[in-house]
Parts: structure tokens; sequence; C-alpha cells
């Protein structure tokens, strides 16, 4: 049998786990006040696409600015789009699986493209979630059993705005913050480059974009800046549902 057939590789388990991780991770489509309560959308399969923004380019100004937008969304996110279908084209039996289920399965993809779907499909994947936990009325903060969850896990919700900073802040080069759940628990990590939590077994929750090309047009060098405004930006109901998933 070829063990890359998603049929063989794809278990009944590990088909429950996707779907719970797919709808977490793309909230696509299911941005801004459209999440609350509508059906968490099916994670689209390749090719790979760029999803729609849920807000205007220059909707979270001043924080994030239209012009870095702009670039980031349309020129680095299609990016990767293109170079994981790309890589992507000589391998039709991995072309049924979903960019979650392929981040899940990095080390049982053929060694000679590995390295290109870590990095591009991780981009598309990681990108998609960041758009979707944005949006222009991010000032509330957290409810509910995020909320709740948070408190428990970090001490405060400034405790746990302090610890991600400074992941976000300690990451060195590029990558990413995340808050992510694994094994039931809430946790703060940053990973390098496009590497996403999901091929650590975690579900992400938030994310945070750290590369340069994320903040250096308005914040130059100041990262710290960057995430600072980032906090006014974040939209809530959208990670709190990302929780919610994550926890089944
Ligand atoms: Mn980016």
């Amino acid at each position: 049998m070829n063990p890359m057939n998603p049929d063989h590789i794809l278990t009944r388990r590990d088909a429950l786990k996707t779907i719970g991780a797919s709808a977490a991770l793309v909230g696509l489509g299911a941005l801004g006040d459209r999440a609350l309560g509508a059906e968490p959308a099916a994670e689209k399969n390749q090719p790979f696409t760029l999803p729609k923004l849920g807000y205007a380019l220059d909707a979270l100004e001043p924080h994030i600015d239209a012009r870095t937008m702009e670039i980031h969304y349309t020129k680095h996110h299609q990016a990767y789009i293109n170079n994981a279908n790309a890589a992507l084209k000589d391998y039709p039996e991995l072309q049924a699986l979903s960019a979650t289920q392929i981040l899940q399965r990095l080390p049982q993809i053929p060694e000679k493209v590995r390295t290109a779907l870590r990095n591009n499909v991780g981009g598309h994947a990681n990108h998609t979630f960041f758009w979707s936990i944005l949006g222009p009325q991010g000032g509330a903060g957290p409810s509910g059993a995020l909320a709740s969850a948070l408190d428990r896990s970090f001490g405060s919700l400034d405790a746990f705005k302090t610890q991600f900073a400074d992941a976000a802040a300690k990451r060195f080069g590029s990558g990413w913050a995340w808050l992510s759940v694994k094994d039931g628990k809430l946790g703060i990590e940053s990973t390098a480059n496009q590497d996403s939590v999901i091929s650590e077994g975690a579900v992400p929750v938030l994310g945070l974009d750290v590369w340069e090309h994320a903040y250096y047009l308005k914040y130059q060098n100041l990262r710290a800046d960057y995430v600072k405004a980032f906090w006014n930006v974040v939209n809530w109901p959208q990670v709190a549902a990302n929780y919610a998933a994550a926890m089944g």
C-alpha cells in the first residue's frame, strides 16, 4: 500500500482531531462578528487560494497600516500559496490533504518536498489564521470561558499579555508568537520562520506574525511597539471560538 495515500494515513481518530483543528485554524470566511454562531467553515482543500478578508485593508489603522496589510496579504501570503501549490504539483497523493493535515504529518511527507511544504503550507496556514484573529474592534478583551482560562493559566489577562509579548520579543529573527492548546492546556510559545504549532500537536488559539514584513513599514525596528499595538486589533470573539473548538 502507498503510505502517503490519505486513506491509509488518516485514521478515523485523526480525522476527528483534524476537523477540530481545521475549524480552529481556518476561521476563514468566519472573520469578525460573522464568526459568532456560524458553522465553522470547512477548510478549503487544494489548490490553496487567498482567503477573503473580513475587513478592509485600512480597517486596522492606525495599529496596522493599510500599506503593510496590502503588501502582507496580496504579496507575502500569495507567495506562500503560489509556492505551496507549485511544490504540491507533482505529488497527487498529497493533493487531497488540507493545510492542517500536511502540517500534522510533516515527518511522513516525502523528504524532497518536506521543507518547501513546511515553509509554504505553514506560511499559508499561519497567515490565514492571522487574518482571522484580527479585526477593527479589538479593544474589548476576552470574555467568558477564554477569559477564565487565561486567568487560570497565567494569573491575569495582563500577565498573559506580558508573557505573550515576551515570547514575541524573544523570537530571534523571523517567526510567530502563539497562544495554543495542547493536551487540553493553554500555553504560550514562539516558532521560527513559518513553523506551525499544529506540527507539534497543538491547536492555535491566537497568533502574532513577528516577521519584519508584518511591521517594518510603520514600526521599523520597534517590534515591541507593534506587539503593543496588536492588542488593539485582536478579534477576541474569534479567539474565544478557537479556544472553544480546541477544547472540544
Ligand atoms: Mn507574514
